[in-house]
């Protein structure tokens, strides 16, 4: 049966400081994820305290949203078959250490801080996530 979703995802400035835009771009695309958008930027540290409100009680929230504002990112729009849970399939576990072979995060990540990317987790959070950061 057919499901389209779009998800948000985000390459996070550890990645893009190491260029790795094109080689995590190329392993959605080549997993049939279509980038519907997407565009380089750097946010606030206000902004990232926004965007990762949901972790405002956890002892990492400060560092999250100094490390999320500490450089560029790229913000994308995937769009696929279940675009939710495969891109976080494709992500791999939080903690690169823990994430299976050949996914993002054990290719790229430096720690569970450093991890190369986001994804949203739910349908419902990918499209409060889109509207965040591609309001129109
Ligand atoms: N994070 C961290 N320390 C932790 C857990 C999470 O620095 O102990 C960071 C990490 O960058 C992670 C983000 O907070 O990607 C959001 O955490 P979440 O549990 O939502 O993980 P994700 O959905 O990104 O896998
Ligand atoms: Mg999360």
């Amino acid at each position: 049966m057919s499901n389209l979703e779009q998800t948000l995802s985000i390459i996070k400035p550890d990645a893009v400081e190491r260029n790795l835009i094109e080689e995590i771009k190329s392993i959605f695309t080549k997993n049939n994820l279509v980038i519907k958008e997407d565009k380089k930027i750097h946010i606030t540290k206000e902004e990232a305290a926004e965007f990762y409100k949901v972790h405002q009680t956890k002892p990492f929230y400060d560092d999250l949203c100094s490390y999320l504002s500490s450089g560029p990112i790229v913000v994308m729009i995937l769009e696929g078959q279940n675009a939710v849970l495969f891109n976080r399939e494709l992500m791999g576990a939080t903690d690169p250490k823990k994430a299976k072979e050949n996914t993002i995060r054990k290719l790229y990540g430096i720690s569970i801080d450093k991890n190369s990317v986001h994804g949203s987790d739910s349908v419902d959070n990918a499209k409060k996530e889109i509207k965040f950061f591609f309001k129109n």
